[in-house]
């Protein structure tokens, strides 16, 4: 499941910010995926499920954060937002594009578990 992999390299991002941060624990995650990241948010949150089985982020709340697509078209000179995975101009199905947005994969905001205490990276 290609998934799982995605969400066990989050965790490893999220696990060594939480040591730089000294963090007993991690209350929550906020995610941005694009929807031509070629990641399904449902699926990727199963594998947060998964993922999370027996370690400290069992109790981290995954919030996965839909990002739609922005697509610049180079033969009609729009700018669309596709409905699907692939990258097209929804105005000319041009596929001669510019993706603007909708490939983000990142992590928003890491909330740590102590004394309520936020951090943004
Ligand atoms: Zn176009």
């Amino acid at each position: 499941m290609h998934e799982l992999s995605i969400a066990q390299s989050i965790m490893e991002r999220v696990e060594a910010i939480r040591v730089e941060h000294e963090a007993p624990g991690i209350a929550s995650v906020q995610l941005q995926v694009g929807t031509l990241s070629g990641v399904d948010p449902y699926a990727l949150e199963m594998a947060f499920t998964v993922a999370v089985e027996g370690t400290l982020y069992a109790d981290t709340r995954w919030d996965i954060q839909r990002i739609p697509a922005s697509v610049d078209c180079r033969s009609c000179g729009k700018t669309t937002t596709p409905d699907g995975p692939f990258p097209i101009c929804m105005s000319c199905d041009s596929t001669d594009i510019e993706i603007a947005a909708g490939r983000e994969l990142m992590i928003e905001t890491i909330e740590v578990d102590r004394d309520e205490e936020s951090n943004n990276v």
